[in-house]
């Protein structure tokens, strides 16, 4: 008898990727034989990454890594106004491709009363953060990673809080009620995107109910990582592959039903070439 694969629904790019990425095929039309030239990663996948560089794109760390006057493109996490503005002077035949969910949380740090502390929940170096919590006005920030660096947070009277899209939501909802016991007057205004949710509520149901879950996604992939350890929980057997080539048989020999879920950067070439595999090694999809 076949083994069962069960897939979370929804799959693979999210709007802010799919925009992003979209962005790119347009430049190429727009500039055709022009490099384009684009800051970070614009989408946190290998896959897409490397395809992107087969076709013209030159991956670059900071805007003055980019010749003035040249083809550039900014990803979905949004820059820094300091980058903005050093773009500008270059130069730059510019498509910026920031997620407009991350522009309305740049506008709420705009907004907030500049002497309300704001706590920010997630992780410093990803550039999406960055790019927040650069057009925040808050005089006092703290950035926290964990549940636990709540209790190193000095006294406060006040607060908003604020988190990275991509957070895990249910761990987002315990770190605010957390500092809603501590802080008298708390404003939560944190919001997961509701994408990054649907892929956590669809993996999370699977992980109840499969033996085993595979996420695809790349391991600099936040909201991919998280899925492997929302799905882990449930499961205590969960992996998390880049694509069909780390896949070996040996992983499955003992599972009868197993649940699929991917990053909201994974695409659906990868997903395709991961079910086949799938497929060829014993498993049907049910729907
Ligand atoms: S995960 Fe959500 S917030 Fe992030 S790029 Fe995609 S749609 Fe935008």
């Amino acid at each position: 008898m076949k083994k069962k694969l069960f897939l979370a629904e929804p799959l693979g790019f999210c709007n802010g990727v799919r925009l992003a990425v979209q962005r790119f095929e347009d430049m190429r039309k727009k500039y055709p034989g022009e490099l384009i030239y684009v800051l970070h990663e614009l989408v946190h996948n290998s896959v897409v990454t490397q395809s992107m560089r087969e076709k013209g794109a030159i991956f670059v760390n900071s805007v003055e890594e980019i010749p003035v006057g040249a083809v550039a493109l900014f990803g979905a996490h949004g820059v820094t106004t300091a980058t903005e503005e050093a773009a500008k002077k270059r130069n730059l035949r510019l498509s910026n491709a920031v997620c407009p969910l991350v522009v309305q949380l740049q506008v709420k740090a705009a907004r907030f009363d500049p002497d309300i502390p704001l706590v920010f929940f997630g992780d410093k170096q990803h550039p999406e953060v960055q790019s927040i919590l650069d057009h925040a006005v808050a005089h006092d920030i703290h950035v926290i990673s964990s549940k636990e660096e709540i209790d190193s947070l000095p006294l406060m009277q006040r607060a908003v809080f604020l988190s990275q899209t991509t957070r895990n939501a249910e761990v987002v909802a315990a770190i605010a009620k957390r500092l809603a016991e501590r802080i008298p007057q708390f404003d939560n205004q944190a919001h997961v995107c509701p994408t990054v949710q649907k892929h956590q509520e669809a993996v999370r149901l699977l992980a109840q109910t499969c033996d085993a879950m595979l996420i695809i996604g790349s391991p600099h992939s936040a909201n991919g990582r998280y899925l492997a350890e929302l799905a882990g929980i449930s499961t205590g057997h969960a992996r998390l592959v880049e694509n069909a080539q780390q896949l070996k048989p040996e992983y499955f020999d003992d599972i009868e039903t197993l649940g699929l879920g991917t990053a909201t950067s994974t695409p659906d070439s990868v997903i395709k070439d991961v079910i086949d595999w799938i497929h060829a090694h014993g498993f049907e999809t049910v729907q």
